[in-house]
């Protein structure tokens, strides 16, 4: 039997696996190679983590997420990439990226956990347990354990083989899931907002949106299927139905137009064809700005405050994560193993952990595969 069985290898499975004693686990991977996701992350070149990293950046249980990031925080994880050799480097709003691409981190994690056996091409379909262990069952072949570690992520990308097993084998054992939806992805538009489509391909710098007491400041990008950027894709971790409000124009100073006998599309610092478009659907004349009437520049300040109702999301083909998972309360926080069964564990995305977008969700993912791999080496 062998001690302890991994099912995924991806982030938080590679992490656990690499921190183990030799030999002690296998790890399960449906996919032909490991890191699949890893490697398509941070647009190629994997935003592992941030210099800043609180609770506060992520959704779920602050207690809880509080505990599991101190006892391997950014500090910790930026050393153990560069005790590898691996030295990240910071850029944009203080992430940290491999500095020429993703392969360098999953080529590490790959290395760090082939004292495991890593079985490939191989899916776990269901687990039972009694009280010797567990007896996992694969679509090759049955595996006794005496733990069985649950790191097989969330839904999103199913073509980089994200599942469902996770939920499925908590929920089988009683455990609650909270509602899952995929998140950190762009917005889909209402009709009245299909003007926004004819945009594709541009993108405004610095917008802030809103979605209830959230806001969520960056670049928006507008897209063939509707709205995305890393303030939409932010603003999908809170959003759940409803509207959002965006303010295109955040800290601009209406008064430096006073003076100008410029149209406003020349002066207001939004790229010319978005600004044209934008005044069409207001329906405000491009003009000087003391050339309009009250009402049109009523219109106009909605720039500050432009509200919308997405239609929905790009879904989970597109979204880089999803939110839910499995219930914080009935996992304990020392060890991440099940309060319901004994040996049974769960990290990274599949708990209800949320990140937000600037390598929020790798930092969960290796933090709680550290926590774990702390519980396990006990009795291993
Ligand atoms: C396009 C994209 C870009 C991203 N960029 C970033 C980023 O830059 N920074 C950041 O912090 N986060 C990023 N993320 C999110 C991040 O990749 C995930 O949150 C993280 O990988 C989750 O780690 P995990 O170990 O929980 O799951 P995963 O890394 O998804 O690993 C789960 C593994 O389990 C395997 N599996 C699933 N079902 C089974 C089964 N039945 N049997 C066997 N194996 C199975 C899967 O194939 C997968 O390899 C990105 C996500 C996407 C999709």
């Amino acid at each position: 039997m062998i001690p302890v069985v991994i099912i995924g290898g991806g982030a938080s499975g590679l992490m656990l696996a690499s921190l183990l004693p030799k030999k002690s686990a296998i790890v399960i991977e449906s996919n032909p190679k490991v890191g699949a996701k890893l490697l398509v992350s941070g647009g190629g070149r994997c935003n592992v983590t941030n210099e800043v990293v609180s609770s506060d950046n992520y959704l779920g249980d602050k207690d809880f997420i509080s505990s599991v990031l101190r006892q391997f925080d950014q500090n910790a994880l930026l050393n153990w990439c560069d005790a590898r050799g691996l030295g990240l480097i910071s850029q944009k709003n203080h992430q940290y990226f491999c500095p020429n691409s993703a392969k360098e981190i999953v080529s590490i994690l790959t290395k760090e956990s082939s004292k495991q056996t890593v079985l490939l091409n191989e899916k776990v379909v269901s687990i039972l347990s009694d009280k010797d262990g567990f007896l996992v069952q694969t679509n090759k072949q049955q595996i006794k354990s005496k733990s069985v570690v649950v790191a097989s992520g969330g839904l999103s990308y199913p073509v980089l083989g994200a599942s469902d097993i996770g939920y499925k084998l908590a929920q089988n054992v009683g455990h609650r899931i909270s509602k899952l939806a995929p998140a950190l992805v762009g917005f889909t538009l209402q009709k009245e907002q299909f003007f926004m489509k004819e945009l594709s391909g541009s993108s405004v710098g610095n917008v802030e949106i809103k979605v209830g007491i959230n806001s969520c400041k960056g670049d928006l990008l507008f897209a063939h299927k509707g709205i995305s950027g890393p303030s939409v894709l932010n603003a999908s971790l809170y959003w759940e139905k409803g509207s959002i409000s965006i303010d295109f124009l955040p800290n601009f100073r209406w008064k430096s137009l006073s003076g100008s006998k410029k149209n406003i599309s020349t002066l207001l610092p939004l790229p010319k064809r978005v600004m044209k478009a934008l005044l069409e659907h207001l329906s405000i004349p491009d003009k000087p700005f003391v050339a309009l009437s009250k009402e049109e520049r009523d219109r106009l300040y909605e720039l500050h405050n432009y509200t919308l109702a997405p239609a929905g999301t790009f879904g989970y083909s597109k979204a880089e994560v999803t939110k839910g998972g499995v219930s914080i309360d009935e996992i304990d926080v020392s060890s991440m193993m099940s309060k319901k069964i004994d040996s049974l564990y769960f990290i990274g995305e599949v708990l209800d952990v949320t990140g937000e977008l600037g390598g929020y969700n790798l930092q969960w993912a290796f933090s709680s595969a550290f926590v774990c791999a702390k519980a396990l080496n006990k009795y291993l």
